[in-house]
């Protein structure tokens, strides 16, 4: 099989077209055979409930090629069972641990050629995604659902060098309910931030670092990554009804653990920021992205995280261990990695 041509280390998030995805149907209340397809499009109803009453879920993640020109996914099977828990939260079929293991092998053996080379820094990207494809008016979950998995190569995050970035926090928007869908990965999430979104990249700032939305007092996510801070030997962050558990977040925990670090998963008032050496958001496409200054747009409190301008010590540790252990250099002593041999 000809590798791609594709210039590696010039790739960003963004969308490459691959030669195969992979989809399974839910009919008749049972999932069907997996149907392998080159085609980039979708037929549905147009009045499929995905589209109109938001029924979708996602996931995301990552395999990389290794040295030993293994292929490793990072904890899938963690990615398995929270789009089971989304698809639940808006009351749609469930897909089995099992039929999502082997959609992902299929898909990412299909597209062998797209997998970045060891060395790039780049990965091949996975996008798991449910949709409920029933034609429906009157607001009703559908019958029928579509799974597909879909790949494209992704370039690493951070182009030029792991910097901290400022992010801003505001009262003026919530992304979820306090009883509402944020601890799914749901689409309609992403749509309601995307207005503070592009607010907060229009003023500069990469994120915007969420509150609770039942009191606003408290510290929840970063938009689509978690949040953590470190003081002292503590690895802090946030708990809360309305975040989405993110596989980064709880690897992260354990990791810190494994420093012999002490890990506080609590609520955290606004008001601990400034008592903060070292915070950061996570999640799959960045694994940690260092914050230097956190500013409140309502009160103009700024707070400097990062003093030297630096990520601080901790976090390059993590980050470092995390992405040694995804790439199959540091010993994968939890047994993250699912290995596949090409
Ligand atoms: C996907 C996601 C994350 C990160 O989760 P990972 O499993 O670490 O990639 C965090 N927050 C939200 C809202 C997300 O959708």
């Amino acid at each position: 099989m000809k590798e791609a041509d594709i210039n590696w280390s010039a790739l960003g998030f963004g969308y490459v077209p691959t030669d195969y995805n992979v989809r399974c149907y839910y009919r008749n209340g049972q999932w069907g055979e997996i149907e392998v397809s080159s085609s980039e499009t979708i037929e549905m109803h147009i009045a499929a409930t995905a589209l109109h009453y938001g029924q979708e879920c996602f996931e995301g993640l990552k395999a990389f090629r290794g040295k030993d020109g293994k292929v490793r996914v990072f904890r899938p099977i963690e990615n398995a069972k929270r789009i089971q828990d989304s698809a639940r939260g808006v009351k749609m079929a469930e897909i089995t641990t099992e039929k999502f293991m082997e959609m992902m092998e299929t898909v990412i053996r299909l597209n062998e050629r797209f997998i970045p080379p060891y060395g790039s820094g780049a990965s091949l990207y996975i996008r798991p995604l449910e949709i409920g494809m029933t034609a429906r008016v009157g607001v009703k979950p559908a019958d029928e659902y579509c799974f597909l998995m879909l790949v494209t190569p992704v370039g690493p995050y951070f182009k030029e060098g792991f910097k901290p970035t400022n992010i801003c926090l505001t009262r003026e928007y919530d992304r979820v309910a306090p009883k509402g869908t944020g601890r799914f990965k749901v689409g309609g999430n992403y749509a309601a931030s995307l207005v503070a979104g592009e607010k907060a990249h229009e003023l500069g700032y990469s994120a915007v670092l969420y509150l609770d939305p039942k009191e606003k007092k408290y510290l929840d996510e970063c938009g689509p990554a978690n949040f953590y801070a470190i003081k002292g030997n503590s690895y802090i962050t946030p708990a809360s009804e309305s975040i989405l558990p993110s596989i980064t977040n709880d690897s992260l925990m354990q990791l810190a653990r494994d420093f012999g670090m002490e890990v506080e998963r609590r609520h955290v008032p606004v008001e601990e920021i400034p008592t903060f050496d070292e915070a950061a958001a996570c999640g799959t496409a960045a694994v940690c992205s260092p914050v230097g200054e956190i500013h409140d747009l309502d009160t103009g409190d700024k707070w400097v995280i990062a003093k030297d301008g630096k990520p601080g010590p901790v976090t390059n540790r993590l980050y470092d261990t995390l992405n040694g252990i995804r790439l199959g250099e540091i010993e994968d002593t939890h047994n993250w990695n699912v290995v596949l041999d090409f």
